[in-house]
């Protein structure tokens, strides 16, 4: 696997990559390598001919400086997880290269950045993302793009920039990997203290609730979101948003039906942790 730093390097490698007729896979992460991120490194070794991965703590996407200080960062390991998971270029670039001097262009994906998570983090978070997922698109000029399914807003922003800016990649969504006792896989968990670990199965509970009572048949979003909340609540974590919405376009539901998204929001400890569950009620 080679470390590539810069763009006018990355770039000059995908070129000669496609004059050569190989296909790209890519997997853009900021690091701190779980089973999360190494599952959509596989899957991408698997379907591409080269496997680019990513790694930036992209600093445009916080909206708490604290928490871009605590993010965990690991790049020595992170670049032998990724070895062995089938990565051919770790992609590493400086602030200073993905946001060159006088840098002032930024996408906004107007809508779905005010809601949920943005309404939480504030539009610049989704922004920051959009933007930052362009520059890597247009400097890593991949076939296929690898997003996981836990953020799934956004993978609502970037399909739906993808579409608007005809950005000729496919996007592929691979599902949420768990810990055994179902608390989904995030760099941030290891911010928990042990009881905090604990607690953080309240997201795993309040999604339990939500789609028990859809499968049981409930149809109203509003009874469903409340249950959710209160399994919540039993465990001593007070959801941020339980939102129940149209799994493609975000927009929210009333009443139950077709594809949809149970996505759950808390701090729990020190950390602010998200959660959700894809349901497709007939
Ligand atoms: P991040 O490093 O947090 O920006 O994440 C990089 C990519 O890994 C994103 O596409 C995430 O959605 C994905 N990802 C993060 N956690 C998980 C998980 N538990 N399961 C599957 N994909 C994940």
């Amino acid at each position: 696997m080679d470390i590539i730093r810069t763009s006018a390097e990355m770039r000059a490698r995908s070129d000669t990559l496609r004059r050569e007729g190989k296909t790209i896979g890519f997997v853009p992460t900021m690091g701190a390598f779980h089973e999360g991120h190494l599952s959509l490194i596989r899957l991408a070794r698997a379907a591409s001919d080269v496997v680019v991965v990513s790694l930036f703590v992209n600093p445009t996407q916080f909206n708490d400086p604290a928490d871009l200080a605590a993010y965990p960062r690991n790049e020595e390991s992170d670049a032998a997880s990724a070895r062995a998971a089938g990565a051919d270029v770790l992609f590493t670039p400086a602030a200073a290269d993905m946001y060159p001097p006088g840098s002032s262009t930024s996408i906004s994906v107007a809508g779905i950045e005010d809601i949920l998570e943005g309404a939480m983090r504030g539009p610049q978070h989704f922004r920051g993302v959009a933007t930052v997922v362009a520059r890597l698109l247009n400097v890593v000029a991949p076939d296929v793009l690898y997003l996981g399914q836990k953020d799934a807003q956004q993978v609502g922003v970037i399909s739906r920039m993808v579409t608007d800016l005809a950005f000729p990649v496919r996007i592929e969504v691979a599902p949420t990997i768990r810990e055994a006792d179902g608390l989904a896989m995030s760099s941030r968990n290891v911010r928990l203290a042990a009881d905090e670990r604990q607690k953080a199965l309240a997201l795993r509970h309040g999604l339990d609730a939500a789609v028990s009572a859809i499968d049981k048949g409930e149809r109203s979003a509003g009874i469903v979101a409340g249950l959710a909340r209160s399994a919540m609540h039993a465990d001593g974590v007070e959801a941020e948003y339980v939102a129940v919405v149209n799994a493609e376009t975000f927009a929210p539901l009333t009443e139950i039906g077709g594809d949809v998204l149970v996505a759950i929001a808390a701090r729990v400890g020190p950390v602010r942790l998200i959660d959700n569950e894809r349901v497709r009620v007939p």
